[in-house]
């Protein structure tokens, strides 16, 4: 009886060691962290979650198209309950975006999640000055950052996995990845 209990124990721990190795490799789905204090978006009678952001260029270059992007992202994962749309109306909007030269502040971008309206900030001063992060400006870093930056403002914190968008430090990710898009079916 006893030796029985015992060869069982093993085999079921010996089980398990096979499904973490081959479950981590796998899986990012775990790979979220949210914030503790935070204003979720309201959300419709549907669930919906409507955003609609106004962008303040005050620098030099514009990312309308990044942030376009990176809202498209937002609003195409698996069962997403957000609908982004731009606003030409500042008093109507929930999110305000602005870019500027905000100077060597050590972050491309940042999020004022608690604030209502919302508040991203995005710093032009990258642009020209790299490097950002070990290199020069591409495309994707203001892409990658909105996302990012949205993605705080949508609650969740930072997670320290490469593949996901809320990554701690700067990457190229373009997708939420399983981590992000979980943490977001956790709080919504
Ligand atoms: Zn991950
Ligand atoms: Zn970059
Ligand atoms: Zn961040």
């Amino acid at each position: 009886m006893k030796k029985a209990a015992k060869i069982s124990l093993m085999t079921f721990l010996a089980a398990i060691s096979i499904f973490s190795s081959t479950g981590l490799a796998a899986s990012h789905r775990l790979h979220y962290d949210t914030y503790f204090n935070y204003d979720e978006w309201p959300r419709s009678n549907s669930g919906t979650i409507y955003i609609d952001y106004y962008y303040s260029k005050n620098g030099f270059y514009d990312y309308r198209d990044e942030i376009k992007d990176a809202s498209d992202s937002w609003e195409n994962i698996e069962s997403s309950p957000f609908v982004i749309s731009k606003t030409s109306n500042e008093s109507k909007a929930n999110l305000i975006i602005k870019s500027d030269d905000y100077g060597d502040t050590g972050w491309v971008g940042r999020a004022y999640y608690n604030r209502d309206p919302k508040e991203i900030r995005l710093n032009e001063w990258y642009h020209d000055n790299s490097p950002v992060n070990g290199h020069s400006y591409r495309y994707s870093c203001y892409e990658n950052t909105v996302l990012h930056e949205l993605g705080h403002t949508h609650g969740l914190d930072h997670y320290d996995c490469p593949d996901e968008v809320m990554h701690t430090t700067h990457n190229h990710v373009l997708t939420p990845n399983d981590g992000d898009v979980q943490g977001i079916h956790n709080i919504y």
